[in-house]
């Protein structure tokens, strides 16, 4: 079981900013940029293109609306979006606010604190919740 599967069943705490029947999003614990999101399917399958292209589009729907969210919750130039999997490997989307390319290169990191984790999941939320029927 991987370590995504257990923040889904709740086993282990997350920073959660978004979930539907097929996908959760939760703030990366070690992230490059303030506000930097994993979205991830429900499902543990290892490689995103071992997803069916329908599992694949709906991945990617939804990460959009997350985008979307995550752009008017944290202020940045634009989104960024990655998938790596080298470390946990159980599909994720990687959603970043960016400013700098140095953002998206997974070198430097920030270091924040639980209740600033918390404060910054509980806004991107906020703001997803309110565009959530929009697309
Ligand atoms: P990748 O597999 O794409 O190389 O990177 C995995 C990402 O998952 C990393 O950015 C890492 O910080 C994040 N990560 C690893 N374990 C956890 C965890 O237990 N909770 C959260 N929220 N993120 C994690």
């Amino acid at each position: 079981m991987s370590i995504f599967t257990k923040i889904i069943t709740g086993e282990i705490p997350s920073y959660k900013v978004a979930e539907n029947e097929d996908f959760i999003a939760f703030l990366d614990i070690n992230p490059n940029a303030k506000g930097h999101t994993l979205v991830v399917p429900k499902k543990e399958e290892n490689k995103i293109f071992d997803l069916s292209v329908a599992e694949y589009t709906k991945l990617m729907a939804f990460s959009y609306k997350v985008a979307k969210a995550l752009e008017k919750a944290v202020p940045c130039l634009r989104v960024g979006m990655s998938v790596i999997g080298l470390e946990v490997p159980h599909v994720h989307v990687h959603l970043v606010p960016t400013n700098k390319m140095a953002d998206m290169q997974f070198t430097e990191k920030v270091q924040l604190s639980k209740e600033e984790f918390s404060a910054l999941a509980e806004t991107i939320a906020k703001t997803f919740n309110k565009n959530e029927t929009l697309d």
